[in-house]
């Protein structure tokens, strides 16, 4: 029975049980939990089997019931991902480029004693931009392969794990980011105190996240490429503004987030949700344009939090 991997939960944000629901799950699918577990992954295309639903009380939108705890931190440790891997050069494109923004608009400059921490690095791509814009950096991760390829790759001071394996002193980091992780983490407040600890009284909090409140996912509705089963939490501007109020950071900026990778393989992701870019992607490597810088937006977004 699927049941038994799932387990029931209250809103992260203010502990209610009240909720509607937006979409009910459908484990039809799935015959029994080896195969529901199979495709659960980090990096997984599959659509959203759970039920979602939205806080009465709050208006967060969550899973509920999801997939327990630990299977959750299991499968995040033992993933592995070579065609994720594969996009890394244009992933440290982008993220050298977003980096370059922000440390402007914030008033901070490269330099090696300044120190940045990202959590839930995945193939260390966002430490290895910040690495070469001067920066002292270390990379956490849970996936123990991405971990150490990152490491290999990059020789970089990347960790395996989560935040809360690692015990680093008071005040140590300037900027400390989350990429695509805090809607993965199962309960992101003790993780969110521990980086206030550790982050500096003048450092900055970087959050990107998928919003539900954008045009992309109102547009695409439940084929919204966001909509998955390992995305627990669904925030939108006034729900992160509120949840990282509660940990005394104050949301400065929110703005939309715009990502590049290569056109081939942001094809054949969305071919997982509309099967006619198939043969859009079979024309584009005809012609050999696969391998071209594609920039999209979906509606993930970017936030910028201080230490209030
Ligand atoms: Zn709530």
């Amino acid at each position: 029975m699927i049941e038994n991997v799932l387990e029931n939960v209250k809103c992260i944000n203010c502990s209610s049980d009240n909720y509607k629901i937006v979409f009910n799950s459908d484990y039809s699918n799935f015959k029994t939990e080896e195969d529901f577990l199979k495709v659960y992954s980090s990096s997984s295309d599959q659509v959203l089997y759970d039920q979602l639903v939205k806080c009465n009380k709050c208006d967060l939108s969550y899973l509920n019931p999801r997939v327990k705890e630990d299977i959750i931190m299991e499968s995040y440790s033992s993933a592995e991902d070579d065609t994720f891997f594969s996009q890394n050069p244009q992933r440290i494109r982008t993220f050298s480029k977003s980096l370059k923004k922000i440390i402007s608009k914030n008033n901070i400059t490269a330099s090696k004693d300044k120190k940045v921490l990202d959590i839930g690095c995945a193939g260390a791509a966002f430490p290895k931009a910040a690495n070469d814009l001067g920066f002292t950096v270390t990379g956490i991760e849970p996936a123990k392969w991405l971990a150490n390829k990152g490491r290999e790759t990059y020789k970089l001071d990347i960790r395996p794990g989560i935040l809360l394996d690692h015990h680093f002193d008071d005040k140590t980091f300037d900027i400390v980011t989350l990429w695509d992780v805090i809607e993965h983490i199962t309960d992101p407040a003790q993780t969110i105190i521990e980086i206030k600890r550790i982050l500096k009284d003048d450092g900055i909090f970087v959050v990107n996240y998928p919003d539900i409140d954008t045009w992309p996912c109102k547009l695409l509705g439940k084929k919204w490429p966001f909509y998955l089963s390992v995305h627990l939490f669904y925030f939108t501007p006034k729900t992160i503004r509120e949840y990282l109020n509660k940990f005394d950071f104050k949301v400065e900026t929110i703005s939309p987030y715009y990502q590049t990778l290569e056109l081939g393989y942001v094809l054949k992701r969305a071919e997982s949700y509309f099967g006619f870019f198939k043969y859009f992607r079979k024309a584009v490597e005809l012609l050999r344009l696969d391998k071209l810088p594609c920039t999209y937006y979906i509606g993930q977004t970017l936030v910028i939090a201080r230490k209030k």
